[in-house]
Order: structure tokens, then C-alpha cells, then sequence
């Protein structure tokens, strides 16, 4: 049993998109709001 093993079963850290402040994984797209470093890369379509 490798001691590394328990940093697998931690739940992946989350912040806080400064644009629509939804709980995003970081270095990832907002989920939410498709934005990334001030940036839309993504077309959310909220209302489809
Ligand atoms: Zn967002």
C-alpha cells in the first residue's frame, strides 16, 4: 500500500470562475460560462 495512493481519493479541488462565479476545476473551461483566463472558449448555450 503506497502512501501517494490517498492523494488519488481526494475530491479534485475547485475555484471559483471570476466571471460567473460557478465552482469550475481549475486550468479546465468553466463549465458554466465556457470562459478560461478572461476568455470565452466555449459556446454555452444557456437557453437552448
Ligand atoms: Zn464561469
Amino acid at each position: 500500500m503506497r502512501r501517494a495512493y490517498n492523494s488519488v481519493l481526494k475530491l479534485p479541488q475547485l475555484s471559483t470562475c471570476p466571471h460567473c462565479s460557478a465552482p469550475y476545476v481549475p486550468h479546465r473551461v468553466c463549465p458554466a460560462c465556457g470562459h478560461y483566463k478572461g476568455r470565452q472558449v466555449l459556446t454555452v448555450q444557456a437557453f437552448a
